[in-house]
């Protein structure tokens, strides 16, 4: 029988990768939903090519003219729209996994869905563990939903923990995991010389092609601090048990140190299809399109230690661990403010990590027992970081 999928965020990078693997395989998956936010003709011709059961846009406005698009591109396809079309889609019975690939806090709601629903969840939207940590991973273990993690570190670790791992490393003999990081476009660059960055230079990234809100983040490291977050939860690891090492080959995508002294990880080149595919595939391995690795045509793996100085977005991380309760909440949510900013070309890059520094320290944490909680943290958060970066704005006025 084949496994009936549902992609949040069809129409982004791993939206799309997940489709070009799923294409490779005829018959095997069954795609019952795709979704995207606003862009209905990419939507539409991806129905057109994959005849899912149902489609959503979850931004309302584009509701009519998409519905207009799908009378011919693909008549037989339910046609929803709203926040209230993704969680439908996430937990509905015709469906077996759900690739969780919204970026940012917009995918938390479906993703915590799908958790509740019981659902496989191919989980690429790290941010919506990240705020949610306990609640979601809660809503996991109750519901016998099961969690694969598509981010490539995440995905790595996975593949090099023992096959009895059931969400904890507790008891399995790990010492520490080590997360690898390219260290993004600007690795090597002077302090001064990030200053006058643009957004098309910070999302130029090396070695991965990626959306636009995640190439900045791994600018600016906030996507490792991100995943450090991500890996505490995936893994029940302290943060004393995880260790950033930069390695800009980006082959090595993760390592699990065992107390014996053996590390396992995981390689292969840079590309998501990777990761997308033993998830999809998983405890099972299929075909994915990326290329065998040719080790000597790498020639030389490297690693150093991050630059904390340049790129203090991973020491934000460790503090925000410490701090438990809203912490992680307000510091993606302030991250997510920031880089919006950046992007509109509003806010300097070297701001970004700034931003979220004050807001950090200006909002009271609060305890997130209950998703409500999770989402007061992150309004809180959103209307501070956004006023930081205004009183920014009218200091650059004033001074120019
Ligand atoms: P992307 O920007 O390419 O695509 C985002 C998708 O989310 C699109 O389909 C878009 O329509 C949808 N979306 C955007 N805003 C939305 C909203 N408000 N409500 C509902 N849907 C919305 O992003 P991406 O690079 O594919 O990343 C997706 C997620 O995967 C992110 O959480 C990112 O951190 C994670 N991730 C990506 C990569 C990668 O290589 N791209 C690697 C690891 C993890
Ligand atoms: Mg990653």
């Amino acid at each position: 029988m084949s496994k009936r999928i549902a992609i949040l965020g069809a129409t982004g990078s791993i939206g799309t990768s997940t489709l070009d693997v799923i294409a490779q395989h005829p018959g095997r998956f069954e795609i019952v939903a795709l979704t995207a936010h606003s862009r209905v003709s990419e939507l539409a011709s991806l129905c057109q090519q994959f005849r899912p059961r149902f489609a959503c846009v979850s931004d309302p406005s584009c509701y009519s003219e998409f519905k207009a698009l799908m009378g011919s591109a693909a008549p037989d396809t339910e046609v929803l729209a709203g926040p209230e079309g993704l969680e439908q889609v996430a937990s509905e019975s015709s469906v077996d996994a759900v690739m969780a690939a919204i970026v940012g806090a917009a995918g938390l709601k479906a993703t915590l869905a799908a958790a509740r629903a019981g659902k496989t969840i191919l989980l690429a939207n790290k941010e919506a563990l990240v705020m949610a940590g306990s609640v979601f991973m809660n809503a996991v273990h109750e519901n016998g939903a099961t969690l694969l993690p598509i981010d490539s570190e995440h995905n790595a670790i996975f593949q090099s923990l023992p096959e009895r791992f059931s969400g904890t490393i507790e008891g399995l003999g790990v010492r520490r995991i080590i997360l690898t990081a390219s260290g993004g476009p600007f690795r090597t660059r002077a302090l001064a010389e990030l200053r006058n960055i643009t957004p098309d230079q910070a999302c130029a990234h090396p070695n991965w092609s990626m959306g636009r809100k995640i190439s900045v983040d791994s600018a600016t490291m906030m996507n490792k601090a991100l995943e450090v977050i991500e890996a505490h939860w995936l893994f029940g690891a302290t943060a004393e048990q995880i260790s950033v090492v930069i390695h800009p080959e980006s082959i090595v995508h993760s390592m699990v140190e065992y107390l014996d002294g053996s590390v396992i990880s995981q390689m292969g080149n840079p590309d998501m299809r990777t990761p997308i595919a033993q998830a999809l595939a998983y405890p099972d391995r299929i075909e994915s399109g990326v290329a065998s690795l040719k080790l000597p045509a790498v020639g030389t793996l490297t690693f150093e230690e991050p630059d904390l100085s340049r790129f203090p977005a991973i020491r934000l991380a460790y503090a925000t661990l410490s701090q438990g309760n809203s912490a992680s909440a307000v510091f993606n949510a302030a991250n997510e403010i920031a880089v919006a900013a950046f992007l509109d070309e509003k806010l300097p890059f070297l701001a970004i990590t700034e931003v979220i520094e004050e807001t950090l320290t200006e909002v009271p944490l609060t305890p997130t027992t209950r998703i409500e909680d999770v989402f007061f943290a992150d309004q809180l958060a959103r209307s501070c970081a956004a006023s930081i970066v205004a009183k920014g704005r009218r200091r650059e006025r004033n001074v120019a």
